[in-house]
């Protein structure tokens, strides 16, 4: 390790290689704060240096991490003592915006916020948006093909890119950073790097799709009396607001009432007597004009009786206030704690019985159990947070088969968002069919034939020994 990394430092300066107690000062994972215990730090300055420190690695078979925002929550940037981290903390340049085609060009280490901010301050808007803003970076939304709460109007980060470039294995570098929304020629390649979450290439540079922004903002809050008329809004919304529809977020009465009669964190904007609220949010260019729009259809909502009772938000701190609730994770730990929390995603149709099933089967396995559910329902997914006592390996095995197992005969998957990383690794079978996991196996020995590439991550080294660390 000693020589390899004597030669790494060759590559990229005595700044580029982060060793021994500083290794630990930085986190392993974000969920449990734990110290990184990697071999070392590697931090390139741009893709050459990374071409060359992967031929080194490659040559002596090192296993590499990369480690972006490290606010990735399936420990997929989780590091092992004798793998080495490869940081693109170096590489955070806003290298250019193309006002013609609308694109920006980014290196990977730029943090999402920064990427936002600078295309903003061009009069364009990059729409993927998620909590994490301040510290994930463009990499991670690339690789774990990140969501957030807009993808019902925009999609997911895959809908935002239009060309990127990664090194791969051995330090080829593929540089495919189309600019065009349209190139047909041959394989998407891009494709191969946006969500398979670090284990085929280290993604350095993107070509990212923007927006214009928008201009009127109409949000409310409803009471809505059952499933079934929540689906009604929904296609109602779909057909009466059209593009403008950005937000479908629909709360559980279990989240509401939580977060604010039981804990007190929020006053409540409507009683709590309801058993689903929704979040809904409209967004386009001309304010009184869509604003007379979200109401004629919010009328029509309480005529067809799919509403029982609003709140619409009137300024800036109404919209945070009602946002706020939905977006209160920190309550869901304090109450929850220990709290298991899962992101999956179904068939909209199959969720009250998804949702009644599993409240069921928790409390059978664990009396004093609590599921709290709130969900992007129109993108199909929900976030299921669950209280079963302990947090013991076992209770854990038990509640994750309980939300898991159901899914593969519903069409669902176990990962709508965050990918599988090693947490969700054992049960991508699930949601995944044997040929499906086999080409998977194929793409990552074709592209990875070492398996140096975050290793044991997505698929399991038992079922390919190929991919073991040379
Ligand atoms: C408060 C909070 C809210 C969140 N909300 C959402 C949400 O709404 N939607 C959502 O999708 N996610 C959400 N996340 C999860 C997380 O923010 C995203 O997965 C994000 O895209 C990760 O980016 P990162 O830079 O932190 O990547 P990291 O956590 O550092 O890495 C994530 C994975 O990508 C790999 N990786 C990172 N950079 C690269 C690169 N350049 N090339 C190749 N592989 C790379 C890593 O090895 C790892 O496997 C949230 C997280 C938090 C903490």
């Amino acid at each position: 390790m000693d020589a390899l990394l004597t030669e790494i430092q060759a590559i990229v300066g005595p700044n580029g290689v982060i060793r021994d107690e500083a290794v630990s000062q930085r986190i392993n994972d974000w969920l449990s704060g734990a110290p990184c215990r990697a071999a070392a730090i590697v931090r390139p300055a741009d893709t050459q240096q990374l071409a060359a420190v992967m031929r080194c690695c490659h040559a002596a078979g090192q296993p590499v991490v990369t480690q972006s925002g490290m606010t990735g929550l399936v420990h997929g940037g989780q590091a092992e003592p004798d793998e080495l981290v490869i940081s693109l903390e170096r590489m955070t340049a806003v290298e250019a915006l193309d006002p013609l085609d609308g694109t920006l060009t980014v290196q990977a280490g730029a943090p999402l916020e920064t990427v936002q901010h600078a295309a903003a301050a061009q009069g364009w808007h990059f729409p993927l948006d998620l909590g994490a803003r301040g510290s994930c970076t463009i990499g991670g939304n690339i690789s774990t093909n990140a969501g957030g709460n807009r993808v019902i109007r925009y999609g997911m980060m895959r809908q935002h890119v239009l060309g990127l470039e990664a090194v791969l294995a051995d330090g080829t570098v593929i540089s495919s950073l189309n600019r065009m929304l349209k190139n047909n020629a041959g394989y998407d390649l891009k494709q191969l790097f946006i969500g398979s979450e670090g284990t085929l290439g280290i993604v350095t540079r993107a070509v990212l799709r923007l927006q214009r922004p928008t201009l009127s903002e109409n949000t409310a809050l409803l009471a809505v009396p059952g499933f079934e008329a929540l689906t009604n809004i929904l296609n109602g919304l779909r057909q009466q607001l059209g593009a403008n529809l950005t937000a479908f977020e629909v709360m559980w009465q279990s989240h509401y009432r939580l977060l604010t009669e039981e804990l007190g964190r929020h006053t409540p904007p409507l009683p709590t007597d309801s058993p689903y609220y929704l979040l809904v949010e409209a967004q386009g260019i001309d304010q009184p004009h869509d604003e007379a729009l979200f109401n004629t259809a919010l009328e029509s909502a309480f005529e067809a009786g799919w509403v029982s009772d609003a709140v619409m938000a009137h300024s800036g701190a109404q919209r945070q206030a009602l946002w706020a609730i939905r977006e209160d994770i920190e309550g869901l730990i304090q109450a929850l704690n220990p709290l298991f929390a899962f992101d999956v995603s179904l068939p909209i149709g199959s969720m009250p019985d998804y949702v009644e099933t599993l409240e069921r089967d928790l409390a059978t396995a664990y009396p004093d159990s609590r599921l709290v559910v709130f969900g992007h329902i129109g993108d199909g997914n929900l976030h299921l947070s669950i209280h079963a006592g302990n947090e013991d390996a076992e209770t854990r095995q038990t509640v994750e088969r309980l939300v898991y197992a159901p899914l593969s005969a519903l069409g669902g998957s176990v990962s709508a968002e965050h990918g599988i990383g090693l947490e969700k690794r054992d049960y991508l079978a699930l949601c995944r069919s044997p040929q499906e996991i086999a080409l998977m196996h194929t793409l990552k020995r074709a592209l990875d034939p070492k398996g140096l590439l975050n290793r044991y991550k997505v698929l399991a080294p038992s079922s390919d020994r190929q991919e073991q660390p040379a």
